[in-house]
């Protein structure tokens, strides 16, 4: 590619989609990424319509100027909107942001790359949509369909948001449109209803893959169950983690239907959640035991904390607490359950209550409201303080967080470890004895995304003002990986530093993917490096 391709290319671009549909990389910055990574980018294309992204993909192919597709760009520790490798122009689909098709009965809805879980939650609240958006972390701003297509997860009873994927509508490289058979062949209302179609399942593939923009995309949803109640557990103990870990996949093999998804955090990261992080305590940025232990007693911090919710009928929902205390009771030092009811009474108690105690209980009421709201399906922004703990400024009230823009560092290193408490044990050892030594405060996440495997959540947090501490970051996301490569913990997703992981050399999947993406796109202008390895054309 030269430069003279590429002004070619983004003059074509400007005539296709005007001046508003062109801008520049520095624009609402697209090109800052909590990873402290740079790409060059040339410029960004704002296209409104699928024919629009398939025109700008022809004219790509002709200019031989590669492009990256992002939905809402918000792939945050991961890379946020940008590619993987430089040059690439992005290709922003935030404006595709239509719903396209919503099947009440069913619980089915068809989205564009644009729409966002905050819109969806409107949506279906102005269409009597009584399900459950497929919530996450990251808040209201992200895209559904990016998130699902990066194999994201939350904690709603659709934890794992590609397998609620029925059906994808995508752009091939060169410009020709992708459809499922079961739709071609006049389907198109079961192909939503079912997810695997008929023949090769090829809508994997853009999953984690860069064989096509996808543009439409149905999911399945939950239904809005009668009650929705979360609990939480802990152990002072650490000692009670080998013990804890086999209870929660015995939780979730009991209680399948209702418990869908438990989470276990460590202090640390329960403390991120509590406090600010005291600068003046950290040596070379990391707090240490003593002044971990000194937060966790004052704030009544346990070894280790769970939560989790249980989505069932009232008389189901009584069977299960009672089966959740026999399971859990042994093991941990408290459980207790909370109902949106209980919050509203604690929140009308700390008005009567005086100054201090007042604060402190609307604070606490305020945070389980939140968690309680993303366990109802209604994104919000709370978790996303995570990302600000280190580095980064707040935006003003009313404006939405970004932590890529608001200047936070944060990496995230999340491998799939499996649900047995010596594994556990191991990969905390790995993490505790790792991340100090890169300047990075160990907060660990289990979540469980079935009930064999947790995947882990390790955010590595540091100031992205200071290089050094950023290449260090980098290095210890490297170090993770290198030292759970040894132990069996590797990575359920990559950041865009990282995909050269994913070659493995002559094995068998590296070759076929390459062939695969050789022969949909022979000039690798579509997103070129992400998950699928680079080779050669003579090695294809
Ligand atoms: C504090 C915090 C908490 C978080 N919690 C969670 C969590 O609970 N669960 C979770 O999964 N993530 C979480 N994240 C990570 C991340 O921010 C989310 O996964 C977010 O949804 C991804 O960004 P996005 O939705 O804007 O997708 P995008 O950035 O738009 O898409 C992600 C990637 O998918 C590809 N892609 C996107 N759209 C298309 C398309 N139309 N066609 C082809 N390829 C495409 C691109 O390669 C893109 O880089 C969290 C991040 C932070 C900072």
């Amino acid at each position: 590619m030269t430069s003279t391709s590429i002004e070619t290319a983004i003059a074509e671009w400007s005539t296709l989609l005007g001046e508003s549909g062109v801008v520049a990389a520095g624009t609402e910055s697209y090109g800052a990424s909590t990873t402290g990574t740079n790409r060059s980018i040339p410029a960004v294309l704002r296209p409104k319509n699928q024919e629009q992204v398939a025109a700008v993909l022809k004219i790509a192919q002709r200019c031989k100027v590669a492009v990256y597709p992002v939905s809402t760009g918000n792939n945050w520790g991961y890379g946020s909107a940008n590619p993987v490798e430089d040059d690439c122009v992005i290709l922003d689909l935030g404006r595709l942001n239509r719903i396209s098709n919503f099947d009440s009965e069913m619980g089915v809805v068809t989205v564009q790359p644009g729409v966002t879980q905050g819109a969806l939650r409107e949506f279906l609240d102005q269409h009597d949509g009584n399900y459950l958006v497929p919530v996450t972390g990251a808040g209201p701003t992200c895209s559904i369909l990016g998130n699902a297509l990066e194999r994201g997860y939350g904690i709603t009873p659709i934890t794992d948001h590609f397998a609620a994927v029925t059906k994808i509508e995508a752009i091939l490289p060169d410009g020709t449109l992708y459809q499922t058979p079961l739709s071609q062949l006049g389907g198109s209302e079961v192909d939503g209803l079912f997810k695997w179609g008929l023949g090769p399942y090829l809508d994997g593939l853009f999953s984690q893959g860069n064989f096509g923009v996808v543009v439409n995309m149905t999911i399945a949803l939950a239904p809005v169950p009668e009650t929705v109640t979360a609990f939480f557990f802990s152990t002072k103990d650490d000692a009670k983690l080998e013990a804890l870990v086999p209870t929660v996949r015995a939780v979730l093999r009991t209680l399948g239907g209702s418990v869908v998804a438990i989470n276990l955090l460590n202090s640390q990261r329960m403390l991120s959640m509590m406090a600010p992080f005291p600068d003046d305590k950290a040596v070379d940025g990391v707090l240490p035991a003593q002044e971990v232990a000194r937060m966790a007693s004052s704030h009544g911090v346990p070894a280790w904390s769970g939560v989790g919710a249980i989505y069932a009928s009232k008389e189901v929902a009584r069977a299960t607490r009672r089966t959740l205390r026999r399971l859990l009771g042994p093991v941990t030092d408290r459980l207790i359950f909370i109902n949106q009811r209980k919050v509203d009474v604690a929140k009308n108690i700390s008005r009567l209550l005086p100054g201090k105690l007042a604060t402190r209980v609307k604070g606490m009421a305020d945070t389980l409201s939140g968690a309680l709201q993303i366990m109802h399906g209604a994104p919000n922004d709370v978790a996303l303080a995570l990302a600000y703990w280190r580095s980064g400024t707040l935006p003003q009230a009313g404006q939405a967080k970004n932590p890529a823009r608001d200047g936070c560092g944060l990496i995230w290193f999340a491998p799939l470890v499996p649900i047995r408490g010596k594994d556990v044990r191991r990969y905390i050892n790995m993490v505790e004895t790792v991340c100090p030594q890169y300047g990075i405060n160990p907060l660990i996440t289990l979540t469980t995304v079935n009930d064999r495997c947790f995947d882990s959540t390790v955010p590595l947090l540091f100031d992205r003002n200071n290089a050094d501490a950023t290449a260090r970051a980098n290095d210890c996301y490297r170090a993770l990986f290198e030292a759970g490569q040894k132990e069996g913990f590797l990575p359920y997703r990559l950041n865009i530093d990282a995909m050269d992981i994913m070659n493995t050399g002559g094995s068998g999947f590296a070759g076929l993917a390459s062939q695969l993406k050789a022969a949909v796109d022979p000039n690798s202008i579509l997103a070129p490096g992400r998950y699928v390895p680079r080779i050669k054309h003579s090695e294809v």
